[in-house]
């Protein structure tokens, strides 16, 4: 992709209304405009961040055995009625009549509607385990809509819901989970942590958040500093195998948020490995029983013909929120530093001399040569200073840099710049490829 014919507006000043580097830094790079309070519209490297996302989501959900579905943003308040959240639900619920005076609402949640597609359908809990997810907008009335997408009111979230015959299915179902997640934000990157969690007004009794620690996280968190170096499943992981052990030993590590934390049992532990923290809520799985399916009748008949409510979880996970973490958790001073996983382009090419045909040569080949190895790229074909064109690699953050310039390209060389550590290496347009394609 050219800059010359990219929507990309980037900000030469600092926006005043931002308060924590990730929306000051979305702002410049041109990623979002913010249509109202908490509601923003997604530019072009926004929404590729965004989708870049969604899709490690939507991959490790598809390894873990969940299934996509996608369900409507706008739902009838009939359904909230029989589990009787309409009510409960208070300020954060957006309400809406319809020409016909009926009660609508903008979904902050699926449960409902997730256990009436169910109930419809399945009679046999020889459908299960089953998963349904799907990755929808979720609008809540916040408060205090802030930091960007970090806390929006309109915001992207990945909801799973899983269905098992009793609470030790449910609770394979939600080891799963437990291990997608930490799959899903370890490819992102991140160092997510799962801690004991309020189950909060959904209710139930076994909950998780995963928590990546930051400065500017609103929750107060407590752990064991060994939770943050410890390897991940790995991809060949069998999910349909047994996962207690891997979960055991993930939680067997103290780990609360504000809500659930044990002060005896943190100062147990050696003072050195006590780490008390700043935390941003990144994902959450909750398994909460029968509490909307014993009231909304979803059963199903047992091996022995009895007929039982079905055994429910839900597990969300903040897919614009994790646009903003990700920031947090990396950038520095000239900008943002992207991770390869979730980059908007993973190459960006500096085109030093647009016009000259030597250059134009090289830089054609590169872009093609890199795309067709599955690189996405973006070349700087515009005609700012060279300075002026550095920064704003730097700022949009694009984890490798290439810097093509005549005097190079008579030596048939260009130079390689790794956006994260600063080096820059001068190679053939050969070794580029062998190290990029
Ligand atoms: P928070 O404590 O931050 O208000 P929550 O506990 O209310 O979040 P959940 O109901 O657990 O949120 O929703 C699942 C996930 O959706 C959260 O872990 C978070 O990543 C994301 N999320 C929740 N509210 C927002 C929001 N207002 N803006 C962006 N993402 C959000
Ligand atoms: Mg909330
Ligand atoms: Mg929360
Ligand atoms: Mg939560």
């Amino acid at each position: 992709m050219r800059l010359s014919r990219t929507f990309l507006p980037l900000l030469k000043e600092t926006p005043k209304e931002a308060e924590i580097v990730s929306h000051r830094l979305m702002l410049r790079a041109g990623m979002i405009r913010q249509q109202s309070a908490g509601i923003y519209s997604w530019l072009p490297a926004g929404m590729r961040v965004l989708t870049n996302v969604a899709n490690i989501v939507r991959e490790e959900q598809n390894r873990a055995g969940a299934q996509e579905i996608l369900m409507p943003t706008i739902q009838s308040a009939d359904l909230w009625r029989e589990s009787g959240r309409y009510d409960a639900y208070g300020a954060e619920m957006l309400r809406i009549t319809d020409r016909h005076e009926r009660d609508m609402l903008y979904g902050p949640t699926n449960e409902e509607m997730v256990t009436d597609i169910f109930r419809t359908h399945v009679r046999s809990y020889r459908a299960m385990p089953m998963n349904l997810y799907h990755i929808q907008w979720k609008f809540r009335d916040e408060v205090r809509p802030r930091f960007g997408v970090m806390r929006g009111r309109e915001f992207l979230m990945k909801d799973a819901y899983s269905f098992d015959i009793d609470q030790a299915a449910a609770e394979r179902a939600y080891h799963r989970m437990f291990v997608a997640y930490l799959r899903t934000f370890r490819r992102m990157g991140l160092t997510a942590i799962p801690m004991r969690a309020d189950t909060g007004p959904i209710g139930g009794n076994l909950s998780h958040e995963f928590i990546i620690l930051a400065s500017t996280g609103e929750s107060a968190v407590f752990c064991h500093k060994d939770m943050l170096d410890k390897p991940v499943p790995p991809a060949d992981t069998d999910f349909m195998g047994d996962l207690a052990p891997i979960v055991d030993d993930w939680t067997s590590l103290y780990a609360a948020t504000d809500e659930m934390h044990d002060e005896a049992a943190f100062a147990a532990i050696p003072k050195d490995k006590r780490v008390e923290a700043r935390g941003i809520e990144i994902g959450h799985i909750f398994y909460f029983g029968t509490k909307y399916s014993a009231p909304m009748g979803a059963v199903v008949a047992g091996p022995d013909g009895t007929e039982v409510p079905v055994h429910m979880g839900s597990y969300g996970v903040g897919v614009s929120r994790l646009v903003g973490a990700i920031i947090e958790a990396s950038h520095d001073d000239d900008g943002i530093i992207w991770p390869e996983s979730v980059a908007p382009w993973q190459v960006g090419i500096v085109h030093m001399r647009p016009g000259d045909a030597a250059c134009d040569e090289v830089v054609d080949r590169l872009e093609r040569g890199l795309e067709a190895s599955g690189r996405t790229v973006l070349v700087d074909d515009t005609d700012q200073r060279p300075g002026a064109k550095f920064a704003a690699m730097d700022l949009i953050g694009l984890p490798w840099q290439v810097i093509v310039g005549p005097r190079g390209v008579a030596a048939g060389e260009v130079e390689l710049k790794n956006r994260a550590t600063g080096e820059r290496t001068t190679m053939g347009e050969a070794e580029l490829m062998n190290r990029l394609a």
